[in-house]
């Protein structure tokens, strides 16, 4: 059986950065954050779903999603929100066992995903690997990447959980700390994974 493993990280503790390194290596990676963006324009189901829940205004006549409008909707009330999520969740889920079918030739596969653990959708993976980093790294990475000010990151953490949480929930780690390698660490893993899973490799 093809292995799904999930990645997660805390923001700016590296994950996309160690994916690129796993597609490097050949393995197929599923970024569930932009999929999420993209069925709002392209899964049928949950653009009438978001139109049912928030109203025609949630999309321009020719049909883009009004994000000012929804964004504004949902980040001052924590219902509204919870109802969106309950929406794009599944819709992820359905795009993500398309994206599956067409790679199921791969011993393994990964999904990213920032929620992973919060949102409940590792249940759905063999295995789970989690992205660590100082705090301070964290911050600074994404405040230079983005150019935003501490106040803004710390914000944008407000919804995750800490690495504590999450690490009593993964299977494996991987330390983005900047001192030791990442490369040897994501080969480990591989080979660990491909050696699970022999038939397909
Ligand atoms: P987010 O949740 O915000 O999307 P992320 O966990 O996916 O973040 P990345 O985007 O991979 O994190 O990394 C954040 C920033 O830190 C990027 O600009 C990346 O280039 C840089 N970075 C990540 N790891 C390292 C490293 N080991 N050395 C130097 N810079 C790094």
């Amino acid at each position: 059986m093809q292995l799904k493993i999930g990645i997660t990280g805390g923001i700016g503790s590296g994950k996309t950065t160690v994916c690129k390194v796993f597609e490097l290596l050949g393995v197929p990676v599923f970024y569930a954050d932009a999929a999420a963006k993209e069925v709002m324009h392209t899964d049928e189901e949950l653009m009438r779903g978001i139109i049912g829940a928030f109203g025609a205004l949630s999309f321009s006549n020719d049909g883009i999603l009004n994000r000012k409008y929804l964004a504004d909707i949902v980040f001052s009330d924590d219902k509204a929100l919870e109802m969106l999520n309950a929406l794009v969740h599944p819709a992820v889920f359905r795009s993500f066992d398309k994206w599956l079918l067409k790679h199921k030739q791969y011993p393994y596969v990964l999904k990213e995903a920032a929620l992973l653990f919060e949102s409940g959708s590792y249940k759905m993976c063999t295995h789970s690997i989690l992205v660590k980093a100082p705090e301070r790294l964290k911050i600074g990475r994404v405040m230079e990447r983005d150019n935003i000010t501490e106040a803004e990151v710390r914000a944008r953490m407000v919804r995750q959980y800490s690495d504590e949480e999450k690490e009593a929930l993964a299977d494996y780690s991987i330390l983005n700390d900047e001192r030791l390698l990442l490369i040897p660490q994501v080969l480990k893993l591989h080979e660990l994974f491909i050696s699970m899973n022999p038939i397909l490799a």
